[in-house]
């Protein structure tokens, strides 16, 4: 056995609860099929008991009971839309908030993994889910077995045309059988095609600024005309094949009809069938091959269901995050300590950060520096657990951070990355996101402390003036700043700083170096920074190199040797005894 029926456990526990619906479902289905038999019923008895006889008395009986069938039918038709309804309202309700639990608690890496368009496609998935539980599929499903029904009445009245049915049955059964394989793999070689074509165009509308300024259109044009050639060329096959089996259908059904009368006149002239009979039978054909036939179409569903929740259960089974902690912390006091540390982005690749140990702690800012590419950033994404160290530990207060939970970690460690991300919300709604039910004492304070309130309130509508997508109605220097409000709201005991005075003015950056200079006081901050007005107020410097520790120690020591001159800050730099980044070989 593969481990393939643990992986859709998850299914399991959304499909069971739906078992006393599935049973609501087929008693409508039931009753509507035994409706449908009143029908060519009524044709019959019409043609042989009234016609023949002047029975207007049956007649009326008959339309009466038709006029209470067909009412009858129409709640049970409603009643089976509602139980559906609430089948999708469930899928969509379970599935879709367990799929978006589940990529909030996805390791970053896992989440970098794949390209946006792979995690757009699972909020697909879940409705590919809800359709194909909920809709004309499960219906159809619930239909089929009242084949059967329909073929033992016809058995009953028509005995004579049994055969005829069951050959055309076999027939329709394989066309079905046939169609849906070829429909399936012709279905699954264009979503390929169609989905490279999507990826590549969610990555010119994100990047469509660079796209436009840089006249990108012309170089990738031609990428995008290659993948909509290949999108088109497949959707023309599948179409080509999707018709060819829709028109073989169409014939079989006419050759039944044909077949059914020609055989069916020959056993009237016999007297062993009535013209009623004959009829009624025609009626209930295409009872008995219309839901086969659309098994052809639903067979695509299938798959596409199949593959569905195959995505989905290879999700779900993804490793989490910590969501417990295994230890209970109070507020850390901030150390920070790597030992024997090695990161490598692809498990086989050389290591991105190859670290024998680095002491970080409160009381001062510690500079991060380096060339480009020399692991500055990921040495922070480490530091706050955000990428797992394949050798190693990081330690706050002398305790791995591997037994702390992403939101522990979160709270405790204050982050602000190289490019901040902002929402399309409020200015003050994004700072709230950095500590989620804080008050708005807190968000002024830390819009004070990021040296952005006053910005903010001559905004418009100031806290509440909403910032547009991805926070494109603010300048860099107000998003860099908003982000380090949010880095502040939750008053974390560690602070990292990816290049934060890139975007910001000269006189922000001084503001900038008062804050933080300010806040490390009573906290760790860790900067990366080549700016010459942030340098100086940095109490220790870390200077990485592809990877590793190249130097490190007091900024009064190390920075006059990077850079041949002694900084204002080697004046205020603590004796060399209280060191904290340690040189390492
Ligand atoms: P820095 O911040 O010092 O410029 P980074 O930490 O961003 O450097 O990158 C360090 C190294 O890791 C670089 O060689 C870079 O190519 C590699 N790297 C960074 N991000 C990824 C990623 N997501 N996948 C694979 N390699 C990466």
């Amino acid at each position: 056995m593969t481990n393939e029926p643990d992986k859709r456990a998850w299914l399991r526990t959304i499909v069971d609860p739906l078992r006393p619906v599935a049973r609501e479902l087929l008693a409508a289905s039931l009753f509507i099929n035994l409706m449908a038999l009143a029908a060519p019923i009524f044709v019959m008895q019409v043609y042989d008991r009234v016609i023949g006889h002047s029975g207007m008395e049956t007649l009326k009986g008959l339309v009466i009971g038709m006029a209470l069938v067909l009412g009858f039918d129409f709640i049970m038709r409603q009643s089976r839309g509602r139980v559906m309804q609430m089948v999708a309202l469930r899928i969509d309700v379970e599935v879709g908030t367990r799929l978006f639990d589940k990529l909030m608690r996805l390791p970053l890496r896992t989440l970098e993994s794949r390209p946006t368009a792979v995690w757009q496609q699972l909020f697909r998935d879940v409705e590919t889910l809800r359709n194909t539980l909920s809709g004309a599929t499960a219906i159809l499903l619930a239909d089929l077995p009242f084949v059967f029904v329909f073929l033992a009445v016809i058995f009953v009245i028509g005995r004579p045309l049994a055969l005829v049915f069951v050959v055309m049955f076999a027939l329709f059964v394989l066309l079905a059988w046939r169609s849906g394989r070829a429909l399936n793999n012709s279905a699954q070689r264009e979503k390929n095609v169609t989905a490279s074509r999507d990826a590549l165009v969610a990555e010119i509308i994100a990047g469509r600024g660079v796209v436009k300024s840089v006249g990108l259109d012309r170089a990738v044009r031609p990428l995008w005309e290659e993948r909509q050639a290949g999108a088109i060329e497949h959707a023309i096959q599948r179409g080509a094949v999707a018709d060819g089996y829709v028109n073989v259908g169409a014939e079989l059904t006419q050759m039944a009809s044909i077949m059914l009368t020609t055989v069916g006149a020959v056993f009237i002239i016999d007297h062993e069938l009535t013209m009623g009979a004959l009829i009624a039978c025609n009626m209930l054909s295409s009872r008995l091959y219309g839901p086969i036939n659309q098994l052809v179409g639903a067979w695509r569903s299938f798959g596409g269901f199949r593959q569905s929740v195959d995505r989905l259960s290879e999700l779900f089974a993804e490793t989490e995050d910590r969501t417990d902690s295994a230890i209970r912390f109070q507020r850390p006091s901030g150390r920070l300590t790597l030992e024997a540390l090695s990161f490598a982005y692809e498990p086989e690749a050389a290591p991105s950060l190859s670290i024998d140990r680095i002491d970080i702690r409160p009381g001062g800012i510690t500079a991060i520096l380096g060339k480009n590419g020399s692991g500055k950033t990921t040495l922070l994404k480490v530091l706050m657990g955000l990428y797992q160290p394949a050798k190693g530990r990081v330690l706050l207060d002398d305790a791995d951070i591997a037994q702390f939970s992403r939101p522990e970690l979160a709270g405790w460690i204050g982050y602000v990355p190289q490019d901040s991300v902002l929402f399309s919300a409020s200015v003050r709604d994004n700072v709230a996101y950095g500590a989620p039910g804080c008050s708005d004492e807190q968000i002024l304070a830390a819009a004070k402390a990021a040296g952005v309130h006053d910005v903010i309130a001559d905004m418009p509508k100031g806290y509440a003036t909403p910032i547009g997508e991805a926070g494109s109605r603010l300048s860099g220097g107000q998003r860099q700043r908003i982000a380090i409000a949010r880095a502040l709201v939750g008053d974390p005991p560690v602070l990292l700083l990816d290049e934060p005075s890139a975007s910001l003015d000269r006189q922000a950056e001084e503001d900038l170096r008062a804050t933080l200079a300010e806040l490390a006081k009573t906290r760790t901050v860790v900067v990366v920074t080549h700016s010459p007005v942030l340098l100086p107020a940095c109490r220790d410097v870390v200077v990485l190199d592809k990877g590793h520790v190249a130097v490190a120690g007091p900024a009064g020591e190390v920075l006059p040797r990077l850079f041949g001159t002694r900084p204002a800050a080697a004046r205020t730099a603590p004796p060399p005894h209280q060191m904290q980044a340690r040189v390492t070989p």
